[in-house]
């Protein structure tokens, strides 16, 4: 019999991931259903007791719930307790387990681009929110040398450095402003913030003057697919990358961790461009 799937979110009705999840399903043939809930914050703990009662199989969470969601699991895994947050829920036999797989999403299409170079990166994080905490993690984790964190509110970049921290990576916290100085000190540069995405299409997270040639810039953002950031960075030569590719990697993460299949990732790309318009 087919499974229910869903994603909790406000507002939900832009998600790519019902069109995403549904195509993926149709092509391994699986009889499944992903659909988007619009949930409003009040009603958060209801819409979790309702996956309960109705057995749904697993959902997402997004914007504004994956926080506060966590408290609602009976288990919640070390990389998402790490992080902070929780995008994904398994429904194993009525336990409701929680994960993060935002990170691990993003380190996968960062390594499309960097490959085992990434080991030896000195990367400026600009940013300290829900994404940056994810990213921050994955590349400690990894084993990232040199990861230094710039955001508008400096407190809650070294509330991060501290607490997302899991190697022997050497952090440094600075203001955007400091970190435009030395911009060309950085092998790679990532925009967490939504400074950039659309309607905000004009804005820049840093100034990019004194951007290296060589160095790799990447924007967690996928609207629009090639932020003024990111075209700034590539006419200067720099090697770029958008947050399509962080985008399908969770999506296909969570497909994996709900279902057992691998999904065919350069589909479920192809399905989020043509919702973009991209391709
Ligand atoms: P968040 O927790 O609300 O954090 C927002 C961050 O942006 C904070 O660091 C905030 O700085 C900064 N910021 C916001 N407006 C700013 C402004 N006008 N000037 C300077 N800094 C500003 O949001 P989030 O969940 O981390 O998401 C951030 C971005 O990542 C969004 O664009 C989202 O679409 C993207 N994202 C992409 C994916 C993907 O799959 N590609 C996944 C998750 C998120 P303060 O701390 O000073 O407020």
């Amino acid at each position: 019999m087919g499974k229910l799937f869903g994603l909790l979110g406000n507002p939900v009705s832009h998600s790519m991931s019902p069109r995403m999840h549904n195509d993926a399903f149709r092509s391994l043939n699986l009889d499944h259903h992903y659909h988007a809930f619009d949930v409003k914050v009040s009603n958060l703990e209801s819409a979790v007791n309702g996956i309960r009662a109705l057995d749904i199989t697993g959902f997402n969470v997004t914007i504004p719930h994956k926080v506060e969601v966590m408290k609602y699991l009976d288990e919640v895994d070390e990389e998402a307790k790490l992080i902070g947050a929780v995008n994904t829920v398994v429904n194993k036999d009525g336990r409701l387990i929680g994960y993060n797989t935002d990170g691990e999403g993003y380190l996968q299409s960062l390594q499309k681009i960097t490959g085992e170079q990434l080991q030896h990166m000195k990367v400026l994080i600009i940013g300290a929110g829900g994404a940056a905490r994810a990213v921050f993690t994955v590349l400690s984790r990894y084993g990232v040398p040199e990861l230094h964190i710039a955001n508008r509110t400096k407190e809650k970049a070294a509330i991060l450095a501290n607490e997302c921290n899991c190697g022997n990576t050497n952090v440094m916290v600075c203001s955007v402003e400091e970190a435009a100085m030395c911009l060309d000190i950085y092998d790679l540069i990532i925009n967490t913030t939504s400074v950039g995405m659309s309607p905000n299409i004009d804005q820049l997270p840093i100034d990019l003057g004194n951007l290296r040639v060589d160095s790799v810039v990447s924007d967690l953002i996928y609207n629009p697919l090639k932020t003024k950031f990111l075209q700034e960075a590539e006419a200067k030569g720099a090697t770029i990358l958008n947050g399509v590719g962080m985008f399908v990697g969770q999506g296909a993460l969570a497909f994996e961790k709900w279902t057992g299949h691998s999904p065919d990732r350069s589909k479920m790309e192809k399905v989020v461009l043509q919702q973009l318009g991209g391709s």
